[in-house]
Parts: structure tokens; C-alpha cells; sequence
């Protein structure tokens, strides 16, 4: 994509490259944009133009791509204008939520991107306990709205996240154990489809389409609006970490088998091990060496949740301790410092059934090996009520899953990718053998081909196949983990 000189230009003159949805690169004239400009009431923005970088960029700086131009929606109009535009003059669409997806799916060369990010209202219905969000939303704006009637949803670990990279692809978070996958709480969801049009889809309307978005990814539509079912939680929960030094990762390592094992759903558990990050809570002679940490999160009763985190606080000497009654919000902001936006990042994920011993002998093993001082290796826990729904109650799937290994690669200087891609690579492929064979699709790399989107997908690639022949026979909706249309 390049941006032609402006100079004594007739309306008819091209003044950018852009790209088809078969990648042909073609010319875009004033006229044409002028004519989009007069379509949509938010902004239209080419390279060169202020909020253009900020629009283009995504999360991980491993992703730079130029999309042509950019329109910031206001609302759903500007939604349906931009596909009429778009399926018009035959241009590749991006769509872009919170841009959090690692593969920097939000974005590509010359695309039109429909950047959601001014869409963040959220309106709650404390009598029906659903919350309408904008799909512009990032989680910290459903929390925060939810939390003051002293409700919640199911949503992640990262307060910056976009609700609709996540709700789409399943997510999961501090609430999992209790509610499912995001997406199992998704009671219906506004889509603005191929052919721009606005439907509601719901298990009573377009029930097809319902079933496809809950793990399909933005394969059939542009989702403007969700709707989430909420329940009691907080305002104040018990959540935070304790950390100690990485010579105790062992014992550390038994005692979160043995209480993920006993936990109630209100407690989720977290184990991780990376360098100590310069946080104000751990010595600063602790600060780049390595620890290994346990974060936790108990939702319920506060007195039980004290008892309920008693053996971890009391557990060895700890050289950091922040797990106390916190608001729920506050608890949702506290990774948020640890995952910056313009770091570069390279993840590596599996689902596991349980945490055997010699999977966490290669945790503790592949964690000493790390040369980044941002790079950490996660086990989430995240069985409950996931793992008692069917299969095919959504395609997100994977309801076997009970931990989630995440091998997070994350750095600083482009000089450095080989070195920290390889460590997260060979840490893979030695853990790999205790995977249930499944993968979650919104932690997937960029280089990460079918084979991985079957093993996060599965059984649901067939019937999805059919959504997307139904809702985009044409594949106008291709930059994700595309499912081409059967
Ligand atoms: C720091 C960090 C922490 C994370 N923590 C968690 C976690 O705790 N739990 C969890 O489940 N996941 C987590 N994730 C993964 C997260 O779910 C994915 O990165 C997800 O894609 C983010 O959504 P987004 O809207 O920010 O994505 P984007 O990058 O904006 O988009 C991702 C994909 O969704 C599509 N899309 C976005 N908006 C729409 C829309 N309105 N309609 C149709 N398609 C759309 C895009 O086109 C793209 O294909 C985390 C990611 C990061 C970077």
C-alpha cells in the first residue's frame, strides 16, 4: 500500500493503493473516498493522518502491517456504510476490536479497517442481570459498568483485552471455573453480516449463526453489539499474588497441584514463573531474578475465601504478598503493567487435563531458561462449569480442557525474536506430549497454520463451514483464523 502525491490532483486521480479481497492491489481515487467520507459520521483516516498510527498498530510490535484507510465506527450505521463500501469496490475488510489478538488479526496491508475502538458503551439490565456491550469494549469498561450494580461476567485476565476478539474466540478468565467460557454466557449478539445487514442472533433468532460466533471468530459477521448474562460478584473479592524465590518452585509447584485439586469454583489458581518484574510489592534486590508465584482469585464469601487462600499466604517465606480483599475491578487492572501494548510477543499454548509431576518438572525446568525479563510460563486453572456442557453446545469446544499452559515470549528489541522465539518453541515442543490435544484459538501465533485451528477447533470445523456458506459465501470476512465456506 503507498500513498500517492496529493499534488494538483483531479477527483478522478488515484491517491492510494489498496488491496481486493483476492489481493489484487488496485487504485483508490479521491472521488471513491470522498464518496465513503460522505457514508460515515466517524472518521476516515489515510496513512499520514493524525490517529491513523495510533488505529493501525496493534498489541504485539511483531505485527506491521498498513491497512489503506481506517474508519473509526461511530455505531452500527457506520458498520453497514463501511461493508456496502467495502463489498462495492471489492476491498479486503480488517476489524478491529481491542487489537489484542498476538496474530494481529485486527489488521492488514491494505485493507479497509473498521476500527471499533470509539464503539464502548455498555448498558446493563440489573433486573434481567444482562449487560448490552458495544463491541468497541475493552473488558475494564464491562467490568466496570457490571460492577455497579455488583455484578459480573466471565471475561479475562488482562483489563485492555477487546470483549469481541475474546467472546469470539471463547475466552476465559478469573470467573471460569464458575460460568464457563465467556462465550457460554453470551445470550445474543448484533451482527452486521456480509451482504450489511443488521441481525440479532440468539438461540431463538439466526440460531445458526448464534452457535458459529461463539469460538467461529468474526468468520460471518461484524458484531457491534453482545450481550452477557451477569451474576453476583464482589464488589469485593480475595485476589492477588504471592511470589516467592524460584529455588522454592518444587514445593510451590506441589502445593498449587494439591489445592487446585480441592479449590471450590469460587477459587481459580493460577501458577506462574518468570524474572521478578520491578513492582513496588517485591524486594529490589529480588527484582530480574527468578520467582515463581501463584495468583488467586476467590469470588465468593469473603470470610470463606480467607480460609480458602490461608495455606498459600502462610506457605514458606514469600518475598511479595498482595493477595488481600481488593474490589474485583482493582483485581481485573493488576497483570495489566506486565502486558504492555508495543512489546514484542511470542506465545506458545496448550490445554492440559491436569498438572502431572513431570509436566512440572519441565515448567520449573523451562522457566530457567528464560532471557527475557518479561517472558513467564502460566498454567491457568480453569475446569468447572466448563467441562459439564456438551461438546457441541458451542465450537469453542474443547470441554475437556482443565488447565490452560501458556509459554509467554515477550521482549523488547526486534534484534532479540530468534533468540526468545526459539525458547518458547523448545519449551513446546518438550510439553506438548501432556496436552489434551487441544489449543485455544485466541492464543495462536502468526505462524501457527491449519493443523493448530483444527486442534483448537475440532469437531465444530465441519458444521462452522456450513454457518460461513450460509452467512459469507464469498469470504468477505477472511482476515482471522478464516473457515472457508463448504
Ligand atoms: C495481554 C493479553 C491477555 C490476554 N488474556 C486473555 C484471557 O485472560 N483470557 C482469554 O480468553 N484470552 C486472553 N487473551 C487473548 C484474547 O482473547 C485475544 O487476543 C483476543 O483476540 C483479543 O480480542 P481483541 O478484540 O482485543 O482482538 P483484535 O486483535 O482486535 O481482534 C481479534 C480478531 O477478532 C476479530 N474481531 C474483533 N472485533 C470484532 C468484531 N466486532 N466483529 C467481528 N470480528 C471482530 C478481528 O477481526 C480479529 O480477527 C489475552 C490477550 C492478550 C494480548
Amino acid at each position: 500500500m503507498r500513498l500517492l502525491d496529493s499534488k494538483d490532483q483531479s477527483e478522478t486521480d488515484p491517491i492510494m493503493k489498496a488491496k481486493t479481497i483476492e489481493d489484487r492491489e488496485i487504485d483508490l481515487k479521491q472521488d471513491i473516498l470522498n464518496g465513503l467520507k460522505m457514508r460515515v459520521l466517524g472518521l476516515v483516516l489515510m496513512p499520514g493522518e493524525v490517529g491513523y498510527e495510533e488505529s493501525r498498530t496493534v498489541w504485539n510490535a511483531m505485527i506491521d502491517r498498513k491497512p489503506a484507510l481506517v474508519v473509526r465506527c461511530l455505531g452500527v450505521a457506520d458498520v453497514i456504510a463501511s461493508v456496502q463500501f467495502a463489498r462495492e469496490h471489492n476491498l479486503l475488510l480488517c476489524i478491529k476490536g481491542g487489537g489484542h489478538n498476538i496474530a494481529g488479526l485486527a489488521t492488514a496491508d491494505g485493507a479497509l479497517m473498521l476500527d471499533m475502538s470509539l464503539m464502548r458503551g455498555v448498558w446493563v439490565d440489573k433486573k434481567k442481570r444482562i449487560a448490552h456491550a458495544q463491541a468497541g469494549c475493552l473488558l475494564a469498561d464491562v467490568d466496570r459498568e457490571t460492577q455497579v450494580d455488583g455484578l459480573a461476567t466471565v471475561l479475562g485476565f488482562v483489563s485492555q483485552t477487546g470483549i469481541a476478539g475474546l467472546t469470539l474466540g471463547g475466552g476465559f478468565g478469573y470467573l471460569t471455573r464458575r460460568w464457563g467460557w465467556t462465550t457460554d454466557n453470551v445470550v445474543g449478539m448484533d451482527v452486521v453480516t456480509a451482504d450489511a445487514r443488521i441481525v440479532h442472533a440468539s438461540n431463538d433468532e439466526n440460531a445458526d449463526l448464534f452457535w458459529g460466533l461463539r469460538g467461529g471468530g468474526g468468520n460471518f459477521g461484524i458484531v457491534t453489539g453482545i450481550d452477557y448474562k451477569l451474576y453476583p460478584v464482589g464488589p469485593e473479592v480475595i485476589g492477588g499474588i504471592v511470589a516467592w524465590p524460584a529455588s522454592e518452585a518444587p514445593k510451590v509447584l506441589e502445593l498449587y497441584r494439591k489445592l487446585a485439586k480441592e479449590a471450590p469454583p469460587e477459587l481459580t489458581l493460577v501458577f506462574f514463573m518468570r524474572p521478578a518484574p520491578p513492582a513496588p510489592w517485591l524486594p529490589k534486590d529480588m527484582h530480574g531474578k527468578p520467582i515463581v508465584a501463584m495468583l488467586a482469585c476467590y469470588s465468593g464469601d469473603l470470610v470463606e475465601g480467607e480460609k480458602a487462600v490461608a495455606p498459600i499466604k502462610s506457605f514458606g517465606k514469600p518475598i511479595g504478598d498482595v493477595l488481600v480483599r481488593r474490589p474485583y475491578t482493582q483485581l481485573q487492572l493488576l497483570l495489566d503493567g506486565t502486558q504492555p501494548k508495543g512489546r514484542r510477543y511470542y506465545w506458545k499454548s496448550e490445554y492440559l487435563s491436569s498438572i502431572e509431576q513431570a509436566l512440572g518438572e519441565k515448567v520449573i525446568e523451562h522457566s530457567a531458561k528464560i532471557r527475557s525479563p518479561h517472558s513467564a510460563v502460566i498454567l491457568f486453572q480453569i475446569e468447572g462449569a466448563l467441562n459439564e456442557l456438551n461438546e457441541d453446545h458451542s465450537p469453542v469446544g474443547n470441554r475437556d480442557a482443565r488447565y490452560v499452559l501458556n509459554i509467554g515470549g515477550s521482549w523488547d528489541k526486534a534484534d532479540e525474536d530468534s533468540e526468545h522465539i526459539e525458547w518458547a518453541r523448545g519449551a513446546w515442543t518438550d510439553m506438548r506430549p501432556f496436552s489434551t490435544g487441544g489449543t485455544y484459538i485466541n492464543f495462536l501465533t502468526e505462524d501457527e497454520g491449519p493443523e493448530r485451528i483444527e486442534a483448537a477447533l475440532g469437531n465444530g470445523l465441519k458444521q462452522l463451514a456450513e454457518v460461513k456458506a450460509k452467512w459469507d459465501p464469498e469470504n468477505v470476512f477472511r482476515t482471522n483464523r478464516n473457515i472457508k465456506p463448504v
